[in-house]
C-alpha cells in the first residue's frame, strides 16, 4: 500500500512527522505538504503563479517528503496528478495541530487537503488533534490514526466522502473510545481588533479568544471529544440543504416567469 501524506502546519510540523511514522507499518509513505504553515487557507487552489515542489529532509526514516510553495490543497493535486510517479492507495492529512469540528471545517487547510483526494477519487481521511499548544503530544492521536487505518473503513467510503477524525488531548490510555458523530456547532469568539499605521492609516486584525462551541448537544463532535471520545465523522462535499431545497420548490420558484415581480409587498 502507498500513502500519500499531507497536512496545513507545514512539512516541518510535528504531526505530519507523527502521521508518516504511524502509516509506514502500512507500506509505502510519500510526504508532501506546504513548505509554511496553511492553517485556516481553506481549500485554497493556486491558478495565477507558479508552483515550486522541493524536496526536504524529514524527520522519519524511509520516507520521501516534498514542500510545496502554496496550499495544503494544492499540495495533493500535484501529488495525484502525476507528481507522484507510484499509485496512491489512500491520503491521509494531518495531524493537526488544533481540532478540526463544526464549521471550522470551512476554513480547515488540514480537511481540504483531503477533499482535494476525493474529488481526484482517493480515499482521504483527516486527522486533526484537540490541543493547539505548541508542545503538543501526538503520539496517542498517531496510534489512533494507526488503529483507523488498519480497519480499513476508508475503503468503505462512498464517492466525495471524506472521514473526519479528532483526538481528545488524552494519553492513549485514558482516551474512552471512537464515537460517531455529526459536526457540531462551534462559536468563534472573533474580534476586529483597529489599529493606526505609522501613515496614519487603519489597519485590522481579526483576533479574540480560541473558538469555543457547544460541547453538551449528544451526538458531535464538539461533545465526543469534550468527553474523551475520539470523533469520527463522515463528510459529504455535496453542500445542498436538500431540505430548503423542497421548501424553495414548494414555494412556487419553478413556476415563475423569468423577469416577473410578484405584486405582494
Ligand atoms: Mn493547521
Amino acid at each position: 500500500m502507498h500513502i500519500l501524506v499531507s497536512n496545513d502546519d507545514g512539512v516541518n510540523a510535528p504531526g505530519i512527522a507523527a502521521l508518516a511514522e504511524a502509516m509506514l507499518p502500512f507500506g509505502q509513505v510519500t510526504v508532501i505538504a506546504p513548505k509554511e504553515n496553511r492553517s485556516a487557507i481553506g481549500h485554497r487552489k493556486t491558478m495565477h503563479k507558479p508552483l515550486r515542489i522541493d524536496p526536504v529532509p524529514f524527520p522519519v526514516g524511509g520516507v520521501r517528503a516534498y514542500a510545496t510553495s502554496e496550499s495544503p490543497s494544492d499540495s495533493v493535486a500535484v501529488a495525484l496528478l502525476g507528481f507522484v510517479k507510484d499509485p496512491i492507495d489512500l491520503v491521509v492529512s494531518g495531524i493537526n495541530r488544533g481540532a478540526n469540528m463544526g464549521q471550522d471545517l470551512t476554513y480547515s487547510g488540514t480537511v481540504s487537503a483531503a477533499f482535494e483526494a476525493v474529488i481526484w477519487h482517493k480515499p482521504a481521511i483527516a486527522f486533526s488533534l484537540v490541543d493547539h499548544s505548541e508542545d503538543a503530544d501526538y503520539s496517542a492521536a498517531a496510534a489512533i490514526a494507526r488503529q483507523i487505518v488498519a480497519l480499513g473503513l476508508y475503503r468503505e467510503l462512498p464517492p466525495l466522502t471524506l472521514l473526519n477524525v479528532n483526538v481528545p488531548p488524552l494519553p492513549l490510555e485514558q482516551i474512552k473510545g471512537f464515537k460517531v458523530v455529526r459536526q457540531g456547532l462551534r462559536t468563534y469568539n472573533d474580534t476586529l481588533i483597529t489599529r493606526i499605521d505609522p501613515y496614519g492609516r487603519p489597519y485590522y486584525w481579526i483576533g479574540g479568544e480560541a473558538p469555543s462551541g457547544d460541547t453538551t448537544e449528544e451526538g458531535t463532535d464538539l461533545w465526543a471529544t469534550h468527553n474523551g471520545y475520539v470523533s469520527l465523522t463522515p463528510i459529504h462535499l455535496d453542500m445542498t440543504n436538500y431540505a430548503m431545497m423542497r421548501q424553495l420548490q414548494a414555494r412556487g420558484i419553478e413556476q415563475l416567469k423569468p423577469g416577473d415581480i410578484p405584486s405582494q409587498t
